[in-house]
Parts: C-alpha cells; structure tokens; sequence
C-alpha cells in the first residue's frame, strides 16, 4: 500500500488530460488507489462488463457508482453535475443496482439482470447494472453468461464478489477483473481523522472494523463503542470462579452487541425512508422492499459477528497485557518460579479466546460460544 488513498487518486486519475473522470467520484473509496486508477481509466473507453473483487465493505459499492458516474455523466464523470450526484447516490435512471433475492442470486433474478441488460438507456448514452454478491449466482450462472458473450451495445455490467469460485471462473474470463485489496487500518484511521474523527478513536475504530470502511464510519459515530471495548476488557477481573458470574457476564456482553446495532439499524430506517420516497418520485425501480429487508438482514448478521469479533479481540488483548506484566514479573521477582503456573494460565485463556474467534466463523451461534468460553475463562485467576 502506498501512501494516501485521496493524493494516490488525485496523482492517478485524470493525469493524462487534467480534466475527468474528477476525483471527487471516488471520494468515499479509502486506499483502493490502483482500483480507482483502474476504473478511472477504464471509464473512458469502457468494455462491456467489469467485474469488482474484494472483502466486505473494501468499497466495492462506491467504486462501483464511481465508475457509473464516469459513465453516464455526459462530460465523462465532472464529479458535480445532477447525474455525478445521482449515480453517485445509486439512484440515477440509468444505474440499477440488483440485489440477491435470497440467499443466493437466484435464476430468476439472473433473467431479470439479462432482461434488464436489453433495456436502452433512459436519459445517458449508456446504462450501468451492477449486480451484487455475484460469487452467489451457483446456478444463476450461466443464465448471465449468454448476456455477457453477446452483451448488448448501451449497456455496462459491473459485476461485485468477494470472492471468486471455481464454479465462476467462466464469468471471471468474460470480464475486466478489478481487484480491491482489505484496506490497512492505519490507512482507515489517517481517513477517519482527516474526517474530523478524534485521532484515538480514528485509531480504536479502524483497528475494530477489520479492513471494513463502512463498519468504521458507522463506529466511528457510535459513542458506546469505547464503552463496549472497555466492557469486554474488565471481563477477566471480574470473572470469580463461579458459573453464575459467567453466564451473567454473557448475556450482558450480548445485549451490548444488540446495543451496538442500534445506529446500524436507524441508518436502515434512514435509508428504507430515502428509497421510499426515491420510488414516489421516479416511479419504482429494482431492488424492492422485501430484497432491501433481506440484505438489511445479512448486514445485520455480519454486523454482529463483526461486533463479536471486536469484543473478543478487546478481551484478548486484556489477558495479553495480564500475560505481559506477570512475564515481565517473572523476570525481575526472586520468587519468580510461583509465577509459572499463573502465566501457563494466562497463555491459555489467550489461546482459547482467540480459538473462539476463529469458530466465530465456521459455528456462529455467538451465545453457546461466548458462555462456554467464559466457563473457561473462570478457570483462570485474574
Ligand atoms: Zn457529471
């Protein structure tokens, strides 16, 4: 990673000519410079389909519309016209953002991007689709195939994954692959601040939010984050050995994860109110209420793992601090020998919180997990 996201994307995009796409399209995309510069250059003679590869919430979405702003802007993306802002929004004509029905895009909802695909454009030269979570489409697939051998002329595919299967390897081959890479925390802390954000809790959120942008704004205006952190560091003092103080401390570090969703979900009704009146003004477009609920759920799911993994990351970091001073005690305490069982102890409890990290992914039922962990941690004398 080099340098800035914003100066990497002012030195890249539009060097050649001075002029567009503006940088200003990917102002909310944080240290993706090479994807950025990618696009930038691609939006000028565009092929017909991109496809955008990287973790959640790297910023796939808002290159995404960047790139469409580039698109259908008439003055090739000057980042302040009504379509810049529009496609930028993801609420222009001529962009339609397709989401996955259900649990995977299904086949009808690939015959809906290939119907859609032979639309004209309304108001632009062109029309963009994007289509989410591509990586889902197992079936769907090569119902998407036929439209992007034979693409129609007017239209841009940008198709968004976090990763990319065997089983998509031939929708991989029809398409500009563009890669977008987990975005260092450092990075997102630098963002967060020159945002305004207090350089310490920049600092807290961007190392909680795992490479996740969004997850960082979003905790970054969350004023119980610090608290909750600090909720999950007192666990190990005030663990006492018994099975009552453990299931106490689980189903309160539980609500706190309830309570973390909290600015999530009103982001949600904010966005759900924005869309309905999006759709009384412009007519309906793709992309309905039961799809958006749908997604709003996932996101939830993910919100909430995300949230756990931070707790847990926060709880062992106090073990490892515990670790460091009796380590440290050991070294400088004549009766040091005492201390080796108390370090095994603590080495242990490190070992087992980040052991239930790690299954947080494959089992994430997060409430047998966390009890059982912490019934494990009571073992341990703090
Ligand atoms: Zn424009």
């Amino acid at each position: 990673m080099s340098g800035e996201a914003g100066t990497t994307c002012r030195a890249s995009v539009g060097a050649q000519d001075g002029t567009r796409p503006s940088p200003e399209l990917f102002g909310q995309v944080v240290g993706q410079p090479e994807a950025v510069a990618q696009l930038a250059a691609a939006s000028r003679r565009p092929v017909h389909a991109y496809l955008l590869v990287g973790p959640a919430g790297a910023g796939a979405r808002q290159l995404a519309r960047g790139f469409a702003a580039a698109l259908l802007c008439p003055e090739g993306g000057c980042g302040i016209c009504g379509t810049c802002r529009r496609a930028l929004e993801g609420i222009h004509q001529d962009l339609t953002e397709v989401e996955r029905s259900g649990a995977a895009l299904s086949v009808e909802d690939a015959r809906r991007v290939v119907q859609l695909a032979q639309r004209r454009p309304s108001q632009a030269a062109r029309q963009v689709i994007v289509v989410a979570d591509i990586a889902s489409a197992r079936l769907a697939a090569p119902v998407l195939l036929k439209t992007l051998e034979e693409p129609p002329p007017a239209t841009v595919l940008v198709l968004l994954a976090e990763s990319v299967p065997a089983e998509l390897a031939t929708i991989a081959s029809r398409c500009v692959r563009i890669d977008l890479v987990p975005v260092p925390a450092d990075v997102i802390a630098r963002w967060l601040a020159a945002r305004g954000v207090e350089p310490d809790t920049a600092a807290a959120v961007a190392e909680a939010a795992g490479g996740d942008v969004e997850r960082a704004v979003t905790l970054s205006g969350d004023a119980g984050f610090a608290a909750r952190l600090d909720r999950w560091r007192s666990v190990p003092g005030r663990l006492d050995g018994t099975g009552a103080a453990a299931a106490t401390l689980a189903d309160e570090l539980l609500a706190s994860i309830d309570e973390a969703l909290a600015p999530r979900r009103q982001q949600q009704a904010d966005q759900s109110r924005a869309d309905a009146e999006e759709a009384e003004a412009h007519g309906l477009r793709i992309g309905g209420r039961q799809e958006r609920e749908a997604q709003q759920r996932r996101e939830e799911r993910r919100w909430r793992t995300d949230e756990l993994r931070a707790g847990l990351g926060a709880l062992s970091g106090a073990y490892r601090d515990r670790l460091a001073d009796a380590a440290h005690q050991r070294r400088v305490d004549s009766q040091a020998p005492r201390l080796d069982g108390r370090i095994r102890q603590l080495a242990g409890a490190v070992a087992a919180v980040d052991a239930a990290a790690a299954e947080l992914v494959r089992n994430p039922n997060e409430t047998l997990l966390l009890q059982a962990l912490l019934v494990r941690l009571s073992a341990v004398v703090a």
